[in-house]
This record gives structure tokens, sequence and C-alpha cells, in this order.
């Protein structure tokens, strides 16, 4: 027996809502300070009907009642009745389900909630935010939605509770980090390994440890790039279980190289003297290490042989779980030393799940590309011509003066397009041909790379009269447009001081960012370098002077591992380029969850990679200038082999990687940050 409990307030304005499954009634109670009622009992009927119906269930034939109170106390004490009156009447055992933005709130203004045993629901951000008008059908049609989901949620936290053998109550709100906890701690007393437990992301394994930890550096996101002008059809695929897979395949990799996943590749040799490094040493996590993979062996086993959902999602889940602070078991070691073993070319349990498929596709790095992307996913699909979306997703063009992005994307688009409406002309014409002579259809390597020849060759052609034409025009064009405007430029450049406004001559930047995307066509480099030879004279640049090289303008950081709260989605977010993130409060780029990330616990993660970062700084190598070897001796001038030492990692370098943390802070306004960061900077 259960009963539901479902709220959301704001702004003195509430609704409540109370579902006895097993009694037939729903209870819904508005908090609402003026007189305009919205809501009917039909309307809440039909609500919770329609969403019975979309999650695919059955509604029964329930009981629904309205009642509007003014104001919160009045309503939670109408709530606190109700419950009295039901628990009078049903004395058995039951359970509470409670979805609700303030559970402390609730709990406090509602007493009669002592009574029954809880359970909470996660409850999205969005359910708690009205509009001024019409707010009351919102959060009733979302209230109803929600009630309709909570039996079927509830159900299968029973089924969880039976598989990992935890009191349904007890969980908590991340069910698959507690669970992934309580199943890593249950294998570790198993096998004697040390136990801890702790809530700060600090492995407490126990002895007497003062100062700051001195971990290595954040762990690398593993990304690979590889600029170029893809013509011939690509997939892009998701990769599943990555984790697990490098997990499983690391014996494997251990004897292959001698054991050496244990290392850094980075000369870290515990010494004799115990010292606060040693949290760096990862050879003292490789029980655990074992542990865990009997454990996800287990899991594999659960999933695959017995189909269950649960195991599978903690298996989708394990990476996720392995770098999240929030994990009670978190030791950055374990989530370091998986890292080592990742991309070594030993794939056995990964899932690849194509999500686009692309015809032409220019590629500079994940958030600059363009490409001409087929909108079926169907392979088959004999005539795609109209089946086409020309994607263009050219970040650097941000920097762009706003006159001249345009131009930037009609161009990157037409040099995809132009070749590849020519190929698919010479394909067509060619199988007509060969109707004629009645040839076996398929076509040879040879006609193959005779076609790919043809197109290379139609392109040069196209650069050299087309593009190039087309390019002097425009660039002629800017350098008109912005003749005059010369004298207040420097006016306007000192008011913006956000680094997406563009910098210098609009003209120059326009011909360095075009042609740096057009020469990824290795095919056609060339022709290209030539073309912007001659649109340089235009601005009077010389080909190589150090202003006409191109820099990717946006420095930017990525923030590793970001999770939702509500639907658990974890992804890497490049704080400056992702372009979810731009002009709006981050959120989850989830389309059906849009729940607001935790500010606090961002800004918290990226004032750790700050202050980690400061630390190894001033703690860095020096190198020698000659011989490239790291300073060994403390006190001497020069390296033995008389070059001079300089620092490993320049400060230029180093504050120019904290000025985009300035930047962050100050766009997403969090102040500790920005205070740390202006003081690392000493700008003030
Ligand atoms: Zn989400
Ligand atoms: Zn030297």
């Amino acid at each position: 027996m259960n009963a539901s409990f479902v709220s959301s307030l704001s702004e003195g304005r509430a609704v409540y809502i109370l579902y006895f499954p097993t009694s037939f009634k729903i209870h819904a109670v508005v908090v609402n300070p003026f007189r305009n009622k919205e809501l009917s009992t039909s309307f809440l009927e039909k609500q919770f009907r329609d969403a019975c119906q979309a999650l695919g269930s059955v509604p029964g034939d329930l009981t629904f009642h309205v009642d509007y109170q003014t104001t919160i106390d009045a309503g939670s004490k109408y709530v606190q009745r109700m419950l009295l009156e039901y628990r009078q009447q049903h004395p058995g055992p039951v359970i509470a389900v409670i979805e609700c933005p303030k559970l402390q709130d609730i709990k406090a203004s509602v007493k009669a909630l002592d009574d029954f045993p809880c359970v909470t629901l996660p409850c999205n951000a969005r359910d708690n935010s009205y509009q001024a008008l019409g707010w009351q059908a919102t959060a009733g049609r979302t209230s109803m939605q929600r009630c309709a989901a909570s039996t079927q949620w509830f159900n299968e936290r029973i089924s969880l509770s039976r598989y990992a053998h935890v009191p349904l109550g007890n969980f908590e709100l991340d069910w698959l980090l507690f669970t992934a906890d309580v199943f890593f701690s249950r294998a570790l007393r198993d096998q004697q390994q040390v136990l801890w437990i702790s809530d700060d992301g600090i492995p407490d394994l126990g002895g007497t440890y003062e100062g700051d930890t001195c971990f290595a550096d954040e762990v690398i996101q593993p990304a690979l790039t590889y600029p170029g002008a893809y013509r011939k059809v690509s997939v892009e695929l998701k990769i599943h279980h990555l984790a697990v897979n490098s997990l499983l395949k690391s014996s494997q990799v251990d004897e292959m190289d001698g054991g050496s996943i244990g290392s850094f590749g980075n000369d870290m040799v515990p010494g004799p003297h115990a010292t606060e490094t040693d949290f760096d040493d990862p050879s003292l996590c490789l029980p655990a290490f074992q542990v865990l993979k009997q454990l996800i062996q287990r899991c594999i086993s659960d999933a695959v042989s017995s189909g269950n959902v649960f195991a599978d999602a903690i298996l989708q889940h394990l990476y996720r779980w392995l770098c999240s602070p929030q994990s009670k078991l978190h030791d950055p070691a374990l989530h370091r030393l998986l890292h080592n073993s990742v991309f070594r070319d030993l794939f056995e349990w990964i899932e690849l799940e194509p999500l686009h498929y692309w015809h032409s596709l220019l590629f500079m790095d994940q958030y600059n590309f363009g490409g001409i992307q087929a909108k079926t996913l169907d392979a088959d699909c004999a005539d795609c011509d109209n089946d086409i979306d020309i994607i263009s997703s050219w970040n650097i063009a941000e920097c762009l003066p706003k006159a001249t992005q345009d131009h930037f994307v009609l161009i990157a688009s037409e040099f995809l397009y132009i070749p590849w409406k020519y190929m698919r002309e010479e394909v067509a014409k060619r199988a007509t041909i060969r109707d004629d002579t009645s040839c076996t259809p398929s076509i040879t390597v040879m006609a193959a790379e005779n076609l790919e020849g043809q197109v290379i060759g139609y392109l040069c052609d196209q650069i050299s009269n087309y593009f190039a034409e087309k390019l002097l025009k425009i660039v002629s064009d800017i350098l008109h447009h912005f003749k005059g405007k010369s004298k207040f430029d420097s006016d306007e450049r000192s008011r913006e001081s956000d680094p997406h406004t563009h910098k210098g001559d609009a003209a120059l930047e326009f011909i360095k960012h075009i042609c740096a995307v057009l020469a990824l066509d290795q095919n056609v480099q060339h022709d290209i370098l030539r073309m912007r030879k001659n649109l340089l004279k235009l601005v009077r640049v010389k080909e190589f002077a150090p202003e006409a090289q191109f820099q990717d303008p946006c420095a930017s950081f990525t923030l590793p591992n970001v999770i939702c709260s509500y639907c658990n989605d974890c992804r890497d977010l490049d704080l400056c380029r992702d372009s979810t993130l731009q002009g709006q409060e981050w959120r989850c780029a989830v389309p059906q969850c849009g729940q607001p990330y935790h500010r606090e616990q961002m800004e918290n993660a990226l004032l750790q990679v700050v202050r980690q970062r400061e630390r190894l700084y001033h703690l860095q190598d020096l190198v020698c200038l000659r011989c490239r070897q790291v300073k060994a001796a403390h006190l001497s001038e020069q390296c033995s082999c008389g070059g001079s030492f300089r620092c490993k990692e320049e400060s230029s370098h180093f504050l120019s990687k904290m000025r985009v943390f300035l930047n962050v802070a100050v766009s997403q306004k969090f102040e500790l940050l920005q205070d740390c960061v202006q003081w690392i900077l000493e700008v003030r």
C-alpha cells in the first residue's frame, strides 16, 4: 500500500497532490492568494488519464477532489488533516512516496509525514517555476504526470531494493552512485580490503594527513582530433561501455606492458619516506582495482545472463561513479588507473551506436565542423538528394564581426556542397552509360579512384574560378565597409572586453578564418594557400607574417563529467564553446530534461581545478633549455651540460589559462572563483 505526495511551489502559490492508489483517490490542494480557480476535477481526471496512456498503463477508476486555500500555511494544514484521516481509515502498513522541491520544509510543516516511512523521488526544478497566468493548469498537468509515473517508479524501486539487498527507504536520491557504493564496499569487505567512506571526494584511507591534497592533476580527458575534409560517407558514433571494457581488459594490458599501467609514465617512484604524494602512488590501489574488476564481472553476468536492468544501468554509469566525488568510495587514484588503461585497442564489450550519417564532412574539431548530413538513418535510401541537411557549426565564426559571419558560413557550405553535387551527377551519368553498354553495375576500384581524381580536379577548378573571385569580392566589400569606421573602431573595442568580439582588422580576420577552414581539405590545400596569398595582398599582409597565422581565438576549458541531478546524464562541458551553454543559465542539454545544473557544485569544481593548477604551477620542475632534462640538483645554477634552466610551464601560458577561468567566473557571476582567480592574476 502506498500514498504518493506531489507538490510544487513558487512565490506564495503552490499545488499539493495526494494520491492514494489503494483507495482510488486523488486530492489536489491549490494554494492561490487570488480568487481565480482554474482547476476542476474533470480537468485533472483527463490529465491523469492522458498521462497514464502515455506511460502505457491503465488508469484505475479514481475519484478526484480539488480544494482551494489562500495561504501555504492553510494548504499544508489541509494536507496534514487528509493524511491523519487516511491513517485512521487504513491502519495497515503504508509508505509515502514524496516528490517535492523542498523536502525539509514539507516535513516541517506536515508533521503527519513523521508517521509514515518516506521515500523521495527526485524532483525536476522546472516543475517549480510557474508562469504568471495560467499556472494552475500547467501545475495541474505536470502533477498528474508525476502521479501517474510514481506508481511505475515505486514498483521499479521495489525490484531494485530486492536486487541490491538494500531497504527501500535507504536509497539516496542518486540510486546508481549509492548502489555502486554499496556493492563496492561489500566486495572490499569480503576481500578484507581497506574500506573507506568519505563525503568530500578524498578517500579516507586512515593515517594522519594534513594539508592540501596534492593529486597530480585533473585527469586529462582522452580526446583525439583528426581535422580534415571527409568527402566520403562518415558515420558519427556514440561509444558505450568504454570504461567497463577497459576494466575488463586491464589485466591483459597489465601483462602486455609488463605491469606498467600502475605507473603514470612519469618518474614517480615511491621513496623510502612516506610523504603526501603517496596518494598519487597508483600501485597502492591495485588490490581495490582487482576487487572492482571482479564486481564488474558479476554485474555483467547479471546483466547478460539474467537480463537484469539494474546491473545494466550500473555498468552504463560505471564511469560516472568512478569519477564522481559524490560517490562515497571515490578514489581519484582508481579513476586515474582506469584512464591509463583506456584506449589500448582491446575492445570486447563495446557498443557502438550510430548517431548521424554524413555524406561529406569538413572537420576541424568538436566545436568547428560543417557537413552534409543525411536526414534519415536509413542506409538504403535510394533518393537521398532531397533528404539532406547542410549543418554549419563553426564556433570560430563567433569571433568574426557580424557582417562577415554569413559570408563565412555560406562559403564553407558551398565548399562542401559544390563538389558533392558534382560527384552525384557524375555517378548518375556513369550509371546510365553503363546501362547502355550493359556492363556490370559495380564500380570497380579503378573507376572509383578515377572519379575521386575527377572531383578533386573539378574542385581545384572551382577554387581558382568561383571561390577565388567570390572571396576577392567579399574581402574588398569588407574593406570598403569598415574603412570609414576605423576612427571609432578603437572606441568600440575598448568598450567590449568580451573575448567573443573581433580583434583587429575585419578583412584580415575573415581571410584567416575562411582559409583555415578551406585548407582542411588536404587534396586542394595547395590551391587554397595560393588563393590565401592573393587575398592577403588585398590587406597588405605578407603570407608568412605572424599576424597572418590563424589561431583558434577561443581559449576554453572543459569541465569533465558534469552530471544532471534529474536525468543522470553525464557530459563534458566546454564552458566557453558549448552552444547550449551560451547566453543562458547552465542547464542539462537533454531535450526532455533541461534541469539547471547545480551552480555551487560547478563553481566548487572549477575552484578545485584553479587551485590545483596554481599549486602545480608553483611546484613545477625546471628544465634545461639545452638538453631538456629536468633539474635534479637543488642548488646548481646551470645544468651539467652547461645549459640554463627555465620553468616547465611558462608564466604566460599559465596566466592565459587563468584568464579563461576569470571570463567564466565573470560571465556566470561566480564570486568566489572570480576572487580567487583575480588574486592569482593580481588584478583588482
Ligand atoms: Zn538532465
Ligand atoms: Zn642540460
